[in-house]
């Protein structure tokens, strides 16, 4: 049995290439609808004398190339069946991909010279068996480079697999479109504030299960980044969540300081500051086997986290430092850029901190955008997005909100971790940090460890001992009450999940 299983992203771009006579067309005909498939063939038979025509070529392509854009700048799915056996032809249907920022799939028929002249043989349409000679060569070529292309995924179909007929498609959703619809506790930058999240889990109803904390009533929380840096138990917050997210307990969005996290203990340059130093300390005196097992368990994490996610039905979208309404439902760099940093101009404040536009104040989508990224004083409702980072870390408050119900929950923050003096900017809006891999930027001052409360009960993880949250259970919260997320009667989102 030589089985093989495609998975196709319900939309954006899916190229298939293979000699002529290998199977290409069939193949989309039995899994695509007619309004799906765009061919090289059916084009030339429109602009000249039928699929044949190979005089047409040159208008049937620019034709091809023209009904391909058209279907992914309405962000449908669309399959290119032509040979695309040239490197330049996959290019540039790759690069029409990307410039819609909807994902890339090839699909290699890597047919032997025999079923494709076998195949040719057979059907109506005979295409010079020479031909079909230097498609199965181009192909051998091609089989040697494609997977390093830069195409999402790549399949390739060998011969026994095509004339066995054991292929299968299946349509998937994009990574950002989750099957959750709630009822969520969205919890906006955490920064190593641990007790705090502990504080804030139970006063949501969270209780301890074994090393995670889960709500006996189904409900999940959602971790919007920036789990670790400038506060105090960056590494229990590390696992605390990561086990939250294993357990099914929660969804988990990265931030800035995640990717940052990330490249560190992936080997990349990173100057150590704006308060991963803190964390890179905490994690360079724990034993080593322990401190692999958290790197281990943050790169997982990390890895596995969608840029943004789109839940219940398309109704809510979560990011860390928020999204515009054209990204959602798309995927590319420029957008994962984006969720992670928001809209940097690439400029600095007179402080020297990155400014960052506002764009909330212009989204107008039905999406109810929930983020956090930039500090600000109070949880505030702007057409339909809500910043829900109250600054914990700098003596604010860590802040939940609870979808459905539009309910802000928040603990205050027990000490300003880390006092900077950028607090004044909370409402300007202009940059909070050195976010990134950008270069230093004022004083970056940190309060030391704030007392380690006595872990009566400490959460069990993985052998690390980590704060019990019972010291502060009389620390004060602030419970406000905010508009409820509009009724949404078309969302945007997933369709055929
Ligand atoms: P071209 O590049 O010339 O358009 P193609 O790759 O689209 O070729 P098809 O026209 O799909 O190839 O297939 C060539 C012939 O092989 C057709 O007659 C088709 O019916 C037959 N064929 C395709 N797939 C299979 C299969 N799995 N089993 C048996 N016959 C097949
Ligand atoms: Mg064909």
């Amino acid at each position: 049995m030589h089985g093989i299983r495609i998975d196709i992203p319900h939309k954006g771009l899916v190229v298939l290439s293979g000699p002529a006579g290998s199977g290409k067309s069939t193949l989309a005909e039995r899994y695509f609808t007619a309004e799906e498939i765009v061919s090289s063939d059916a084009c030339r038979a429109i602009v000249g004398q039928g699929e044949g025509d190979m005089r047409a070529s040159p208008q049937a392509f620019q034709l091809f190339y023209r009904r391909i854009e058209e279907r992914l700048a309405r962000a449908q799915l669309v399959v290119a069946d032509s040979t695309a056996l040239a490197p330049s032809s996959r290019r540039k249907l790759l690069a029409i991909a990307r410039r819609h920022e909807l994902p890339a799939t090839l699909v290699v028929l890597a047919a032997s010279l025999d079923t494709c002249l076998r195949r040719n043989a057979a059907r109506r349409r005979r295409v010079p068996a020479r031909v079909i000679r230097r498609h199965v060569e181009q192909l051998a070529q091609s089989l040697a480079h494609v997977d390093q292309e830069g195409f999402d995924r790549v399949y390739v179909i060998p011969d026994e697999a095509l004339r066995a007929g054991t292929v299968q498609i299946r349509r998937v959703p994009l990574p950002v479109e989750r099957p959750e619809s709630g009822p969520f506790d969205i919890i906006g930058d955490i920064h190593g504030c641990f007790l705090e999240l502990v504080e804030l889990l139970e006063r949501l109803g969270y209780r301890r299960r074994d090393s995670v904390m889960a709500h006996p009533g189904g409900r999940m929380a959602v971790f919007l980044g920036d789990l670790t840096d400038r506060g105090p138990y960056n590494v229990s917050c590390i696992l605390l969540v990561e086990a939250m997210v294993r357990a099914g307990a929660a969804l988990y969005v990265p931030g800035n300081h995640c990717r940052k996290l990330y490249r560190w203990l992936t080997g990349h340059r990173v100057v150590l500051q704006h308060g991963v130093e803190r964390t890179v300390r905490e994690l360079s005196a724990l034993p080593a086997p322990l401190r692999q097992e958290v790197a281990d368990r943050f790169r997982r994490l990390y890895e596995q986290a969608p840029p943004y996610m789109i839940l219940d039905g398309g109704r809510l979208v979560v990011a860390h430092a928020g999204i515009k309404e054209s990204m959602i439902g798309r995927m590319s760099r420029r957008i994962t850029h984006f969720c992670l940093f928001g809209d940097a101009t690439g400029e600095r404040t007179p402080d020297g901190l990155p400014v960052r536009r506002d764009w909330a104040r212009d989204y107008r989508g039905q999406a109810l955008i929930v983020y956090g990224h930039t500090p600000v004083e109070t949880a505030v409702w702007r057409h339909n997005t809500i910043n829900i980072d109250q600054g914990c870390v700098f003596g604010g408050r860590l802040t939940a909100f609870r979808y459905p119900e539009g309910e802000i929950v928040q603990v205050e923050a027990l000490a300003p971790y880390d006092p900077r003096p950028n607090i004044r900017t909370w409402e300007a809006y202009a940059g909070m940090d050195g976010s990134g891999e950008e270069p230093a930027s004022g004083p970056g001052g940190s309060v030391g460890d704030f007392g380690r409360a006595d872990a009566a009960e400490p959460l069990h993880i993985a052998g690390v001992s980590t704060p019990s949250a019972g010291s502060i259970s009389d620390s004060p919260t602030a419970s406000v009450t905010v508009p409820p997320p509009v009724s949404v009667s078309n969302p945007p989102g997933p369709k055929s999940i």
